[in-house]
């Protein structure tokens, strides 16, 4: 096996699979937010959610260290266990597949359409049984699914729908941004450098349904809360100390310093597509 140097090099002779553009303003952010106190779980990582939210319009945002934990956290939120069947895109990354196989699921392929190599409703119909859960579309290389029959195919089933949209950052479907989650309950994106904007790596989970989004906020810090709402053993007068496991999550806490970037370069977004 040749070694992780000459891996590298021989990769360095080739046109590059993705490259990020970082100008002096992502550098100067980054570089500010490595000068506080907070360089994780701190203020920047609200203020990148926030700024997703708005850009996408959907209410919540959750950021994570990657595309692949935003899917897998999107699939322990949304049920799916040990025994269920996901229809998913045969042609996408391995991700997409491995989220469900992370959550004790397994995927099943229906076949995409010639013309847009996305998902085709109509192969999706085909393939549900007793056991279907969810539908996870992905919007291959940007373009939008046809979202408004998954999501009449996923109410008349009742399934859960979860949009990988990590090459879609940025497009539009019938006049709303893809991450809006207006045909579904949930939509994740990734910031590895060969997507759209970068955090190094990163992702996202945005929804717009509040419990999901509490149950996300928990998944992504070991499952454990201070949130007082949601604590199930403690009694009136417990102290500000007090913290509950109320689930077995995970750590996929993204830096401050990573959304600082992100926030940088959402900005340039709409220019970058
Ligand atoms: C990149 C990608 C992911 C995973 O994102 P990471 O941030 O690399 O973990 C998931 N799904 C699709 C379709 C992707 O292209």
């Amino acid at each position: 096996m040749a070694d992780r140097q000459t891996i590298i090099e021989d990769d360095m002779r080739f046109i590059p699979y993705g490259k990020q553009s970082l100008d002096k303003k992502d550098i100067a952010d980054v570089m500010s937010v490595l000068k506080t106190d907070w360089i994780t779980q701190g203020p920047k990582i609200n203020d990148f959610e926030n700024a997703l939210s708005h850009y996408t319009g959907a209410k919540y945002a959750v950021a994570v260290t990657s595309g692949t934990a935003a899917l897998h956290l999107a699939a322990i939120a949304g049920g799916i266990s040990k025994g269920d069947e996901i229809i998913t895109s045969p042609i996408t990354f391995a991700a997409s597949s491995n989220s469900i196989l992370y959550a004790g699921g397994r995927p099943v392929f229906a076949d995409v359409q010639s013309d847009t190599a996305n998902i085709e409703p109509k192969e999706i119909e085909k393939k549900i049984t007793g056991k279907t859960k969810a539908i996870i579309p992905v919007h291959f290389s940007g373009q939008s699914c046809e979202m408004d029959r998954i999501s009449k195919i996923a109410k008349k089933h009742k399934l859960i729908v979860i949009e990988d949209a990590a090459h879609a950052l940025g497009s539009l479907y019938k006049g709303s941004k893809v991450g809006s989650c207006k045909y579904s309950d949930m939509t994740i994106f990734s910031f590895h450098p060969v997507k759209h904007i970068t955090t190094g790596e990163g992702g996202v989970v945005l929804t717009n349904n509040k419990k999901l989004y509490e149950k996300l906020l928990m998944l992504r810090s070991h499952g454990i809360t201070k949130d007082k709402s949601l604590f199930e053993n403690a009694d009136e007068n417990c102290g500000a100390w007090y913290h509950e496991m109320r689930m077995l999550g995970f750590n996929y806490r993204i830096t401050d310093f990573q959304c600082a970037l992100g926030i940088s370069q959402l900005k340039k977004l709409d220019g970058f597509v």
